[in-house]
Parts: structure tokens; C-alpha cells; sequence
């Protein structure tokens, strides 16, 4: 709606807006403001990386999925449910996605650096658009070798969608990334519409249970088929298996039957900034 309202205001010429439904009206301007605010909010670094745990059977803290804020004036702290996709649309995702690379792997190159924390591993979602952007590739080892991150505690999350995209492309990037010792991780896995067989052909490490899945265990009995599935389909195809959005102690444990051994949720600890982070490490 916005959209075309925008389209149609151009066309008409500017006279015309008055005719458009205020609502409409509103709509549109809040997105412009939106996108100026973005833009402007990548220039002054409004933006920052918090950290969630990923732990394994025992809850050990294994590593972190980076999650994008955005501590905008006026509102507060963002998440991005509200912003990403206006900035995939406006291509601002790129250079924010970039800085979110550049961000990770400089926390990454820190915990490699300290004997304490060299284990940990860091996850990183990318969005379709930057991702298929044609220096995609370059960006991120440009990341890794001005931080001097280790590639190998670096896992890129992808989306069913975004790996349907362009095939060709896709798995020529993966390839490509993986032979620095990258991984690679679906994520929101069992939202999508790919097939198995598709799945099969791409190089990736590691599978992860969405969590529509997940919170409704204890009582949808669809639901724990479909976990008992991807579980047993990533022992089939060697892949890992994580599962997000594990809020309670009953839903860890069916997952734990159903030998699923890596999670993250709240149960474990919410998204958190760097400084909380680390609190969290050191007091284990
Ligand atoms: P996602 O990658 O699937 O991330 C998991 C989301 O689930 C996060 O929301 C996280 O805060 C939330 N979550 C984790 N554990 C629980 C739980 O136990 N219960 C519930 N109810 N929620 C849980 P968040 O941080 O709002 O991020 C939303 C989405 O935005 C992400 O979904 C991801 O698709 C996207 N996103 C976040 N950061 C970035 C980024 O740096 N780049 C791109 N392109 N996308 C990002
Ligand atoms: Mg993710
Ligand atoms: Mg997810
Ligand atoms: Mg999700």
C-alpha cells in the first residue's frame, strides 16, 4: 500500500496527495522517516550487536548467535522485526549487514585472543539481499583477515528463501566461503518450501529447529513429528542440529530425548549486550 501510494503520489504530481486516504498518507511518511532515520542511525553507529548463548547438552555455553538492535532516538532499543525488511527493500541492508560482519568478527578475532573464551563460536544471520550482492564473497574475508577472526568459529545463518533464491550463486558462494572454514546454518528450518533433495546439495553444516516448532512441544503432536524429522534428517545428511526458542526445562527435555544436543532460548539466557555477555561466561 505504501508503495504504491508513494508511486502514485510521484506520478500525480504533488497536488495530488491531498486526495490519498491519511492513512495512507501516514503510512508513507512514517516509512520515508524510517529510511532517513536508518540511514542516518548507520552514520552516527546507533546500531549494536547483542549476544545470545548457544549452549550444549550439559548447558555449556558453546558460542552466541549475534542479534541486530538499534538504539534509535526516541524509541529506544529496536529489533529488527521492525526495521529489516524496509532495509532489505531500500538496499540498506548491505552496508548495515556489513557492518554487522565487521562487528562480529572484530568480537570474534577478542574471544579468539583469550584462552578463556577461544572456544566459543559466533553465528551470524544474513539477509537474501546482501547476501546475493556480487562482492558478497570478498566482504566477508575482507572481515576475517582485517580482524583476524578465525574462519572456523564463524557460521553464517542463511533462510530456506534466500538459498531458493539463485541456486547457481548460492552454492558457488558457499562453496567458496567454506573452503576458508566457514559454516553455514538454515535457519527458521521447517518454515520454508524447500525440498529435501534441494537441501541435499547444499554445503551446509548445520540445520536449525525453528521455534514455532519448539514452543508448542509440550502439546502439538504435529509438532513433535516434525522435530523427531529434522532431527533424524540431520543425522541422515551429517548435519548439526540446534533449536531455538527453548523457553522452558520440558521443552529442553524432549528435545534432549529426540537427541537434538545444542540449544538457544531464554531458558539459557535472552539476547544480551557484549559487556552482559561475558558477565554471563565468567560467572559459570
Ligand atoms: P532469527 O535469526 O531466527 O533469531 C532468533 C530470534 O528469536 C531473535 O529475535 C531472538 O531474540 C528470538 N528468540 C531467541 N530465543 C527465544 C525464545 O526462547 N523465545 C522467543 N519468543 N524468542 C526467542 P530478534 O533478535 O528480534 O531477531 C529477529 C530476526 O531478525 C532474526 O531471527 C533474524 O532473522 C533477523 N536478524 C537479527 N539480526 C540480524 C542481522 O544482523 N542481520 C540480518 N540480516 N537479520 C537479522
Ligand atoms: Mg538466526
Ligand atoms: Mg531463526
Ligand atoms: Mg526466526
Amino acid at each position: 500500500r505504501a508503495d504504491l501510494a508513494m508511486y502514485q503520489a510521484k506520478a500525480a504530481g504533488r497536488n495530488t496527495l491531498r486526495f490519498f486516504d491519511p492513512e495512507m498518507q501516514q503510512a508513507v511518511s512514517a516509512r520515508a522517516e524510517l529510511e532517513a532515520d536508518l540511514r542516518r542511525g548507520l552514520q552516527q553507529q546507533e546500531f549494536q550487536l547483542f549476544y545470545q548463548p548457544q549452549v550444549d547438552a550439559d548447558g555449556h555455553i558453546t558460542g552466541a548467535e549475534a542479534l541486530l538492535r538499534w538504539q534509535r532516538p526516541d524509541y529506544g532499543l529496536v529489533t529488527p522485526a521492525s526495521f529489516i525488511p524496509l532495509a532489505e527493500e531500500s538496499g540498506l541492508i548491505v552496508p548495515l549487514g556489513e557492518w554487522v560482519l565487521y562487528t562480529a568478527c572484530r568480537q570474534l578475532a577478542a574471544w579468539a585472543a583469550n584462552p578463556a573464551t577461544a572456544q566459543l563460536e559466533l553465528s551470524v544471520n544474513v539477509s537474501a539481499r546482501q547476501f546475493h550482492q556480487p562482492g558478497f564473497v570478498a566482504m566477508v574475508r575482507m572481515a576475517l583477515q582485517q580482524s583476524g577472526a578465525p574462519a572456523r568459529k564463524l557460521k553464517l545463518e542463511l533462510t530456506e528463501s534466500l538459498l531458493l533464491q539463485d541456486v547457481d550463486d548460492t552454492v558457488r558462494k558457499m562453496q567458496a566461503l567454506k573452503q576458508d572454514g566457514l559454516g553455514f546454518s538454515l535457519d527458521d528450518f521447517g518454515t520454508g518450501y524447500s525440498s529435501l533433495s534441494y537441501i541435499k546439495r547444499l554445503p551446509l553444516d548445520q540445520l536449525k529447529i525453528d521455534q514455532s516448532f519448539v514452543r508448542d512441544i509440550d502439546n502439538n503432536v504435529n509438532d513433535i513429528s516434525i522435530i523427531r524429522t529434522i532431527v533424524a534428517l540431520a543425522g541422515s545428511m551429517q548435519l548439526q542440529v540446534i533449536a531455538e526458542g527453548v523457553e522452558t526445562a520440558s521443552q529442553r527435555q524432549f528435545l534432549l530425548q529426540q537427541h537434538c544436543r545444542a540449544f538457544q532460548g531464554y531458558l539459557f539466557g535472552k539476547p544480551m549486550s557484549i559487556g552482559h555477555f561475558m558477565r554471563l561466561l565468567t560467572s559459570r
